[in-house]
């Protein structure tokens, strides 16, 4: 988590990764009662699994010096290790962190931000790519006590926290949702259409859709 002065700080940093960058950003922002902008804001981003964190510290530490010959055999060596260090270790000694989608890190930093900040009536998350759903190939799953897809996961925020309106703002459609015309009507129903809960799609062209 990284913390910043003023939304349109935070905002230029997640529109600078949105370019060449495949992790997932999340940026919380709020607010008040009194309509005006919390200065807070806070920035999130994806972590990927082990097994993917390994191929690339074995990447940087054994493929460096091969020849071009080598590389399948070294690949095949490099996944028996990575599968045998994954069986047998523990995660942070093999200097993996702990997994997980942009979504689910700001979900469990959500009650912290919220005591920092105070008397909130709007919260605004913006999202480099729309929120994975039950349709993904790997929807969220690392909170535990909270349903699969990050979808789900903020629709249950949303029915956590009644006293807020919840808008979801995205750039880029993710995963099963790159073909879709409507996704916020999409991801609106498929989080049970809360009245709390909004979802915008900022690089839709006009006629703006409506959700
Ligand atoms: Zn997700």
């Amino acid at each position: 988590m990284e913390r910043y002065n003023s939304i349109q700080e935070g905002l230029a940093e997640l529109k600078k990764r949105n370019t060449g960058n495949k992790k997932v950003h999340a940026l919380l922002t709020f607010q008040h009662k009194n309509s005006k902008m919390s200065r807070d804001c806070f920035l999130f981003e994806s972590v990927e699994d082990a097994g993917a964190q390994l191929i690339k510290k074995y990447d940087q530490l054994k493929l460096s010096n091969l020849q071009r010959g080598d590389i399948p055999a070294a690949i095949a060596a490099r996944q028996v290790a990575i599968d045998a260090e994954l069986s047998e270790g523990d995660p942070a000694e093999l200097g993996v962190v702990a997994e997980g989608h942009a979504e689910e890190f700001l979900i469990s930093f959500f009650d912290t931000a919220v005591a920092m900040v105070k008397d909130i009536k709007f919260v605004t998350i913006y999202l480099t790519h729309s929120p994975c759903t039950v349709n993904d190939r790997k929807p969220s799953h690392s909170l535990p006590g909270w349903p699969t897809s990050c979808t789900a996961k903020l629709s249950k925020l949303a029915a956590d926290n009644p006293k807020y309106h919840f808008s979801i703002v995205f750039m880029e459609k993710f995963g099963g949702l790159a073909g879709n015309d409507t996704p916020q009507a999409h991801l609106k129903q498929l989080s049970g259409a809360r009245a709390n809960l909004s979802f915008i799609h900022i690089n839709a062209s006009p006629p703006y859709e409506r959700a």
